[in-house]
């Protein structure tokens, strides 16, 4: 299952970490997002690395969560240009950028390979 995209409305903020929100699942509470316009799923993250490779503003680090499980931290969320190439290589879908109306809609047509 992909990390839930409505997590900024429907999770519930539970702190604070390095500049930006922790968030919390209502309905598992084991289950934590990182990060407010770039969004990380930590139950869903294996650490491989991609995103970090592909984001051209270097928004992620490694991070070891409470499980002691390798992961990444939208460290640098605020320097996020929206080019929404992490979310195309992350193989388990464990990323969401928030983004403005109408970019959903595009990122789903390239995704297809239509307009
Ligand atoms: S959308 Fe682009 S700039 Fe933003 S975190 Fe992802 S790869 Fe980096
Ligand atoms: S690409 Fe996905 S699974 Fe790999 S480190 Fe980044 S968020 Fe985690």
């Amino acid at each position: 299952m992909p990390i839930d995209k409505t997590f900024r409305d429907s999770w519930k903020k539970i702190g604070q970490h390095n500049g930006h929100s922790v968030w919390q699942s209502e309905t598992d509470n084991s289950r934590r997002i990182h990060g407010d316009i770039v969004g990380v799923d930590f139950h869903l993250c294996y650490g491989c690395e991609k995103c970090i490779t592909a984001c051209p503003t270097n928004v992620f680090v490694t991070f070891t969560d409470e499980r002691n499980r390798l992961v990444v931290d939208p460290l640098n969320g605020s320097e996020c240009i929206l080019c929404l190439v992490c979310e195309i290589v992350c193989p388990v879908e464990a990323i969401s950028i928030e983004r403005e109306g109408g970019s959903e809609d595009t990122l789903e047509s390239l995704l297809q390979g239509s307009e």
